[in-house]
């Protein structure tokens, strides 16, 4: 399904929609450029989700876990030895207990070590603050 959004608020209002189909362990996989709307989807998700704490991307934090049982990875700054930091953040544990629901920025860097049922989401950023979300 394609989605085109023509602000952060629709773009947020789409992702609070699409949390409603989340289940407990849920891996969200996203992919697109920098400044594509990922974080901002995210926002939503975590707002459908209950999450009242702020969503946001601190740098240098990878990961970062949010009550109710959600979790937000961004693996931008990952370059090297990228499935031996994956698991010593102890991402592919909190996955496999299945309890919360995890989004995952630029998640083709670790595709192969993702469940088969994630879930893929594109962002494209096709200009005008319109974007494009291929679900
Ligand atoms: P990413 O996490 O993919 O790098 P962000 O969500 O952090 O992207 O940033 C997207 C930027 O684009 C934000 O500044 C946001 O306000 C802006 N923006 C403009 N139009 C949109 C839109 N339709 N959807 C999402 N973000 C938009
Ligand atoms: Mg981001």
């Amino acid at each position: 399904m394609e989605v085109i959004t023509k602000s952060a608020d629709e773009t947020q209002k789409v992702g609070r929609e699409f949390a409603n189909k989340l289940t407990p362990g849920a891996v969200v996989a996203l992919v697109g450029d920098l400044g594509a709307g990922k974080t901002t989807f995210v926002q939503g998700v975590a707002d459908g989700l209950g999450v009242k704490e702020k969503v946001n991307s601190p740098t240098f934090i990878i990961m970062r876990t949010y009550k109710p049982n959600f979790c937000h990875v961004d693996l931008y700054r990952l370059e090297s030895n990228i499935s031996e930091e994956v698991e010593n953040l102890g991402l592919l544990d909190l996955i496999s207990e299945g309890e919360s629901v995890i989004l995952i920025e630029w998640a083709e860097k670790i595709r192969d070590l993702l469940p088969k049922n994630a879930i893929w989401v594109k962002m494209e950023d096709v200009g005008n603050d319109t974007r494009k979300i291929t679900l």
